[in-house]
């Protein structure tokens, strides 16, 4: 299949270009486009050939669900019932917006789109050309990350292009994504409201709107062997081809374990990277050093990450040591797509006991 490239600013939509792509996505082809998250890999959601062709293009495992996005309130009620209350004064608040929310399904909803569960997963995006190009597909677009499984989510056109070049019919380039993380995600489907993944909207921002929340028990503990409610949240993710590790423990300990660390790989012949605090990011002495933005910074760290692990690809880095950040706010889900990347890798510095992932990679 050739892909078709074309660009549409958000902020001057071509509405000729956003129909063409519309019209793709009504006869079951599949375009990627821009959301306010990072890119999503668009398929007609209640056409379940459509799912299975999305599923086909990012190499995705069939049981790993959906997101079905929509454009307007009012269409929320034909593919999800039973809705709290709750859940409506969140979408009052963060829709559109990063948010997504898991309900029961109606009838209309493929079993191929939801990844064979009778629940399904929503979000209104904010992004103009993505809500133009759902309205214009008839309203329900199903759209995962649009990377290859696996690989980091993409945060920029070209990410799209390198993943999924002759696998889809249209990318539209909307340029960089603003949030760089993908959606916050609440199961309203049980007793309680429970965060599935977390997002640029926070804990405390969803407990404020919502009155309540708690959040799952796989997200919170690396070591849980609970198996995560989000089908997705079990696999490898956002992995570099690299060995990656986070390092945690002061400041000054850190900075003087990762260099030991990289002075001894050095010496074995392996290319070095580091991901660090723009602070601290001229102390290390890596081939391949990337700043994350300020310290306490979670919204500029959520929106360099992706990109900041692909380049460590592009650049050859297989051995990636990575400064252990601040979990608050945002940078609760900045840490969460880290641990996620390192596959949990965690080393201490300082402490001389803890060496587990010196053999590890
Ligand atoms: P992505 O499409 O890459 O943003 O990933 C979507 C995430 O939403 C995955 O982690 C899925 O497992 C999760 N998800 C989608 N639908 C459901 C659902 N019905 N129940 C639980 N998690 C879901
Ligand atoms: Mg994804």
């Amino acid at each position: 299949m050739k892909t078709k490239v074309i660009t549409i600013e958000e902020n001057n939509i071509n509405m000729e270009a956003v129909e063409e792509a519309g019209a793709i996505l009504k006869r079951g082809g599949l375009v990627a486009f821009p959301t306010e998250t990072v890119y999503g890999l668009g398929g007609d959601a209640l056409n379940g050939e459509s799912s299975a062709r999305i599923y086909a293009a990012k190499g995705r495992p069939s049981d790993n669900p959906l997101i079905i996005h929509i454009a307007d309130m009012g269409d929320l009620s034909m593919i999800a019932k039973d809705v709290p209350k709750e859940a409506y004064l969140l979408a009052e608040r963060y829709w559109p917006g990063p948010l997504t929310m898991i309900f029961h399904k109606t009838d209309i909803v493929p079993y191929a789109t939801t990844g064979g569960l009778k629940t399904v997963a929503v979000r209104m995006p904010s992004h103009e050309t993505a809500r133009a190009l759902i309205r214009a597909a008839g309203g329900f677009v199903a759209a995962p990350s649009a990377n290859r499984s696996g690989r980091p989510s993409p945060t920029l056109a070209r990410y799209v292009i390198e993943d999924l070049d002759g696998c889809v019919d249209l990318i539209i380039d909307g340029g960089q994504t603003q949030i760089g993380l993908e959606s916050t995600i609440v199961d309203f489907t049980g007793e309680e409201p429970v965060i599935l993944r977390p997002g640029y909207v926070t804990e405390a921002m969803v407990r404020e709107a919502a009155g309540r929340v708690l959040t799952d028990q796989a997200v919170i503990d690396s070591d849980s062997d609970q198996a995560p409610r989000a089908p997705g949240m079990k696999y490898r993710h956002y992995a570099p081809r690299g060995s990656l590790f986070l390092v945690e423990g002061e400041t000054d300990k850190v900075s003087a374990y990762i260099n030991e660390q990289i002075a001894l790989k050095r010496r074995q012949g392996l290319r070095t990277g580091v991901i660090a605090a723009q602070e601290t990011a001229d102390r290390y002495t890596a081939d391949v050093v990337k700043s994350m933005g300020k310290r306490h910074d979670g919204e500029e760290a959520a929106r360099q990450l992706f990109r900041i692990l692909r380049e460590l690809d592009d650049e050859n880095a297989q051995i990636i040591y990575a400064e252990a950040f601040a979990g608050e706010g945002v940078g609760a889900a900045v840490m969460n797509r880290l641990l996620k990347a390192a596959g949990h890798q965690v080393l201490q510095a300082g402490d001389k006991q803890d060496q587990k992932g010196e053999t590890a990679q």
